[in-house]
């Protein structure tokens, strides 16, 4: 039996890695110290996992922004427009790399960065390949090679991970039309060939391809090309240690291709679908090495060890453990690095903590499973602790709260519904606010500056007293009414200045929710997130936006907007308990925000926001799960809305709005208003919206607010007359694509000055 990682995280346990490539962004540091921190970073991840006894140790998991970057890299799917980029001798290929991720400004280029998406259903983002029709490709980086050879000189023999070939394609994006990129595999595989004879020539014993696609839905061509691919491999390189990982979901329908490839050993994830390990192994070839994930590589629970172990056992008894490999379920890239360096017993308490596992832990997890296993009597006394641990979660008093549960089974079809229909629900409304034609407002947050960003960090460290800091907080909310009564918007927001994310905030004040110190996870390139803890069951023990909604709405004649985070968002970008249904902790957050905003209503706020940008990276892997998981989710919205007057207007907003497979979904939130974003696609993903003639207000985003570019009013008639063409004015409001929290004031304040006039041309002529 032998033990696996599948890769390890990169970036250092105190974000070295972020530093370092910030630090080299800004030019405050040289090219070789950034290389020096990759390096001990790879040096350290390597020996952790050799001295805690991990027989296959990945290597080609750093990365210094992305590891599908780094395989186009590799391969040299450089796109056209950074060829300047290469010929400028001065440049490095680490500076082409990050023009590739980041965008390329100097010597009087400016080169847009490539694009950038979910890696399937985590909140790690990659950057998306662009592939031509006459596409072309050859080994240009040789960063594989070189750490392979880098461990090696180490003195440690490590995996080479990389992402498979069909898999590489899968994830890319034609940038032109008339070819199916996956055609582009006869070109590709052979730079795969090469890398592998250089690996063989440095005698490599395993190498990992990660192909994800296999727990998808597969089309016959894709199915082709795996049996091509893997054909081939195996044609070159017979004697070769060939690891197929798959994860993330079941192979269910791609069961007998998979096992099918000739490969050496096949990784399955068993953390997200244990019930896969039957019928993988009633359809095992003989010879055929499996890799059982029984570890979370996406979660933080520490791992049942008697769960694990019967997985290992069937899995033993039908293919013998020589056969045999523990693993994780998937990298350990999604996890925080190491629970050692919670010492914080304030933030996260001893009970909590012993049910928690990070990457560093994990590893030991897996070495113990295989010793346990293997039946060593040594280890027996950490089975005893990890059950120790799994039962005193299972029944502690923490988690538990039968108030909340009978609340959740409590809830009936009316508490899903609104009083009435929308459409009698807006002409109340319309008649409570009196709101102008194409009223405009904003998505919630205003500049969170460097000043306000550090009034929050001393009063968290004890340096301002509660009362200095809120006075502070209302001084800056003030400033934001007046300025938005200036500019003249018609449903004013309180600027969101107390909040440092819009997760974070509402889990801090929500019972079962806890944090971490250090619990950091790469989200893209140097960018890394905290993600709270749902650990317990979840409910409001107290009001949590009422002080701020009311404060600004005291001040002001004109409507403030409720500002709220909904519950598929909160759920989302979380680490969710694993003990019940992800769809029972979502409602019980949904009643928290329900009784948060029926208290908004109660203190006199009209308008209430309940944000759900997440709500369309929640959708299962496979298409068959989605009506499942819409159902809940969307059911999770109604709920926490739907305990108002009809008079009262909720609105929702999204950021990323490609909604044509779901718009009858967004509609059936029934939220009475909806902003989107739509500016950057000059309003093409209204389309949705008005092919189902969506019946409830729309706030088609007018300008993005990724770029500090000031908008003029011209362009946003313009963008406003597109909209108009496809959806009725009368049901058009006018505001930016999302927050304003990461702009600076003087765009701000130009732009919605612009945006306001843009909304009086329509209101004139319409
Ligand atoms: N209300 C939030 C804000 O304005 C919404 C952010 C989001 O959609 N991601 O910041
Ligand atoms: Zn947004």
């Amino acid at each position: 039996m032998l033990t696996n990682n599948l890769g390890y995280p990169r970036i250092g346990s105190n974000r070295e890695l972020k530093k370092a490539c910030e630090q080299f962004w800004a030019g405050k540091s040289t090219l070789q110290n950034l290389v020096q921190v990759g390096k001990n970073i790879r040096r350290q991840n390597w020996e952790l996992q050799k001295e805690k006894g991990i027989d296959l140790i990945p290597s080609n998991d750093f990365s210094f922004y992305d590891q599908v970057l780094d395989l186009s890299l590799t391969v040299g799917a450089i796109p056209k427009r950074y060829h300047e980029v290469i010929l400028n001798k001065s440049n490095t290929e680490l500076d082409l790399y990050f023009a590739m991720a980041r965008g390329y400004q100097k010597e009087g280029l400016d080169i847009t960065a490539m694009e950038m998406t979910k890696w399937f259903d985590t909140n790690y983002h990659y950057i998306v390949p662009e592939f031509t029709k006459d596409q072309q490709f050859k080994l240009f980086s040789t960063k594989l090679l070189d750490e392979y050879n880098e461990s090696k000189r180490l003195g440690i023999q490590t995996k080479p991970v990389l992402i498979g070939p069909v898999s590489y394609l899968l994830l890319g994006k034609e940038k032109e039309s008339g070819f199916d990129r996956i055609d582009l595999i006869k070109n590709l595989l052979p730079v795969y060939i090469e890398i592998l004879k250089k690996l063989e020539a440095q005698q490599v014993e395993w190498v990992q391809f990660d192909e994800p696609f296999l727990s998808l839905d597969l089309t016959e061509k894709d199915k082709a090309a795996f049996k091509y691919v893997y054909a081939e491999i195996k044609k070159q390189f017979p004697k070769l240690k060939t690891l197929l990982a798959t994860y993330f979901e079941a192979l269910k329908d791609n069961t007998e291709l998979t096992v099918g490839l000739p490969v050496h050993a096949l990784h399955i994830d068993l953390v997200r679908n244990p019930e896969q390990l039957s019928t993988v192994l009633a359809a095992i070839p003989a010879n055929l090495v499996l890799s059982i994930g029984v570890v979370d590589g996406r979660n933080i629970w520490k791992n049942d060890f008697r769960a694990s172990l019967q997985l290992v056992e069937t899995a033993k008894e039908k293919i013998g453990a020589s056969r045999l490999i523990i693993s994780p379920s998937c990298s350990l890239i999604h996890s925080p690095c190491d629970l050692d360096l919670e010492t914080n017993e304030a933030t996260l308490t001893p009970e909590i903590k012993q049910w928690l596992s990070f990457a560093k832990q994990k590893v030991e997890e897996i070495v113990t499973l295989k010793q346990l296993a293997e039946g060593d009597a040594q280890v027996q006394a950490k089975l005893e602790s990890n059950d120790q641990a799994n039962n005193n979660r299972k029944t502690s008093t923490l988690i538990h709260n039968p108030g909340v549960k009978q609340r959740v089974s409590g809830i009936t079809v009316k508490d899903e519904q609104r009083l009435h229909p929308y459409a009698s629900r807006s002409v109340v409304q319309r008649e409570a606010l009196k709101l102008p034609s194409f009223p405009t407002t904003t998505i919630g947050s205003f500049p969170q500056t460097a000043e306000v960003r550090s009034w929050r960090a001393r009063f968290k460290k004890g340096e301002l007293s509660q009362e200095a800091y809120d006075a502070l907080i209302e001084k800056e909310t003030k400033e934001t009414i007046i300025f938005q009564e200036e500019t003249g918007i018609d449903v004013l927001v309180h600027g969101e200045f107390e909040r440092n994310d819009m997760v974070e905030y509402f889990g801090e004040q929500l019972a079962g929710f806890t944090f971490t110190k250090n619990g950091w996870v790469q989200s893209y390139g140097s960018r890394c997130v905290k993600p709270p803890i749902i650990y317990g069951d979840v409910h409001r023990p107290a009001p949590m936006t009422i002080r701020w909604s009311s404060f600004a709405q005291s001040l002001t004649d004109k409507w403030v907007k409720g500002m709220l985070t909904g519950p598929v968002t909160i759920l989302q970008w979380s680490f969710v308990r694993n003990d019940q249904p992800r769809s029972e902790t979502c409602t019980q957050i949904a009643l928290a925000i329900r009784d948060e905003v029926v208290d908004l209503e109660s203190a006199g706020i009209k308008i209430i926001q309940i944000d759900e940008p997440a709500i369309r990276e929640g959708l299962p892997l496979r298409k068959a799960d989605w009506q499942n998981y819409l159902h809940w989710a969307v059911r999770a919205f109604r709920i926490s809305a739907s305990g108002v007057q009809d008079e009262t207007q909720i609105h929702t907003h999204m950021c990323y709005s490609e909604f044509n497979d779901i718009i009858q979904n967004i509609a059936d939130m029934d939220a009475d208003v909806i902003t989107i974003e739509c500016s950057r696609s000059q309003m093409e993903l209204l389309d949705a919206f008005a092919d189902f003639k969506y019946p409830n207000e729309i706030g088609p985003g007018v300008y993005d607010i990724h770029s500090p570019r000031v908008p003029a009013k011209e362009e946003m008639v313009f963008l406003l007359e597109k909209a108009r063409a496809v959806i009725p004015s009368a049901q058009l409001w006018v505001n930016p694509d999302c927050g304003l929290k990461t702009r600076h004031w003087d765009e701000t304040k130009k732009a919605l000055t612009e945006m306001v006039a843009a909304a009086k041309v329509l209101r004139e002529y319409v």
